[in-house]
């Protein structure tokens, strides 16, 4: 039988990985500047984490957690890979009391996340996702940061076709009452949802307007939306006024995102680069995550995104064309016999601690097969070292981006790593 990686599960190969480092570098540069220290958290959590932290009537919790077999573990004890990162983000803040230490905290994190789902473009049952958490404030001022601050990392990628769907869905204190008016309205043309839906009516109404059926997207249009409280109506204008016109900012009063635990903001970044299912990532405000992991021994506001790097990969790739090359080396040594290679090992040695990147032919091929593997991996020189070469200590250097007389010159072995440095 062939060995395969499992469904849904992809490799990233050295042809695809420049992309992966532009964009996890554009990542950890925007998050920096905007003053987000990295968290990194394990992959496994207890199954709890997000039967609490996400939702027990979520997609996610009911029909896509990878839980692992319970045999080691107490039944009501068992593992599942983490299908999203903020749970785990702040479990882990809780767990380490970090909101002692600092009362206000700005978070960053890029890694797998695993969800049972259909496999398709762009979505994956190993994905991956980069976000921030920014948890301590209820200062909508954050909120806006957070916005501009996944859009400048898509820009810094190449990324400009993108709007932000955006909407405010209210707190404890409206939220009640902008339920019922949407549960009566569903009721009253009932006949319009799906079976899904119809079950969410009674179960958590809200999920109704994140159905992807047509006719459930067209009937959620026709609900009621939300009147906010005042404090909430406060906030949600000093977001829509300090953004003002920097971004294409789109209130779409039906986006409410799929967790459970949003108050008042939530954004998603969509673009049409990626096709009917466009969305880039989102995020959104959640004031009583924390409260509820911390069975109330902290009460901090918080806001955060989750972007899909393989959909923003995706969208990269559509606004540039071509992908960006692999960097390849500074430099690819040859041996002329095999007389040399001992040698040339030592020499290769000595250029790599000198901060030089190359390598050289483990294969013991011919000359010429040397030469076209310094041309495949993109080498800027090749430091030949033939019998003659060695026992003056010198090397022959070619350049394989010059043409003509200029390609080559010989150097003392000394000096080399020098004149790579000035080439
Ligand atoms: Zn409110
Ligand atoms: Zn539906």
């Amino acid at each position: 039988m062939k060995l395969t990686a499992p469904r849904g599960m992809n490799d990233v190969l050295p042809d695809d990985a420049p992309a992966w480092l532009k964009l996890e570098q554009a990542v950890r540069d925007a998050c920096r500047r905007f003053g987000y220290e990295e968290i990194r958290t394990p992959v496994l959590e207890h199954t709890k984490l997000f039967q609490r932290g996400v939702g027990e009537t979520t997609d996610i919790v009911e029909k896509q957690m990878f839980t692992l077999s319970a045999r080691e573990e107490a039944e009501e004890d068992t593992l599942t890979l983490r299908p999203e990162i903020t749970a785990p983000v702040v479990r882990s803040m809780i767990e380490h009391d970090l909101l002692k230490q600092r009362g206000f905290w700005k978070l960053y994190y890029f890694g797998p996340a695993f969800r049972k789902e259909r496999p398709q473009k762009g979505r994956y049952r190993q994905f991956h996702q980069f976000g921030i958490e920014a948890i301590g404030a209820k200062e909508p001022l954050v909120d806006v940061e957070s916005i501009l601050l996944f859009a400048e990392i898509l820009r810094s990628v190449g990324v400009e076709k993108f709007e932000v769907r955006f909407n405010s869905i209210g707190c404890e204190t409206c939220r009640p009452a902008y339920r019922d008016s949407v549960q009566k309205a569903a009721r009253s043309k009932l006949d319009r949802f799906c079976p899904d839906c119809k079950r969410r009516i009674d179960r958590n109404i809200l999920r109704l307007f994140d159905c992807k059926i047509e006719g459930c997207k067209a009937a959620a249009k026709d609900l009621p939306s939300i009147k906010l409280c005042g404090p909430c109506a406060d906030h949600d204008q000093r977001i829509r006024r300090s953004l003002g016109s920097s971004l294409p900012l789109r209130v779409d009063p039906t986006l409410v995102r799929g967790l459970d635990y949003y108050t008042q903001t939530v954004y998603e970044f969509a673009s049409p680069l990626l096709g009917a299912q466009d969305a880039l990532g989102g995020g959104g405000r959640y004031n009583n995550l924390v409260k509820e992991l911390s069975g109330g021994e902290y009460d901090a506001g918080a806001v955060g995104f989750a972007a899909g790097v393989e959909r923003v990969l995706i969208a990269m790739e559509a606004s540039r064309g071509a992908p960006p090359e692999p960097p390849g080396l500074d430099f690819y040594a040859v041996a002329v016999d095999e007389s040399q290679r001992q040698a040339l090992f030592g020499v290769v040695s000595r250029l790599r601690a000198a901060g030089l990147s190359g390598t050289m032919d483990f294969e013991g091929r011919s000359l010429k097969a040397q030469m076209r593997s310094a041309d495949k991996l993109r080498a800027r020189v090749a430091v030949i070292l033939g019998p003659d070469e060695a026992a003056r200590g010198v090397v022959k250097l070619k350049n394989l981006r010059a043409q003509g007389d200029a390609r080559e010159q010989e150097v003392k072995i000394d000096d080399v790593a020098t004149k790579l440095r000035g080439a």
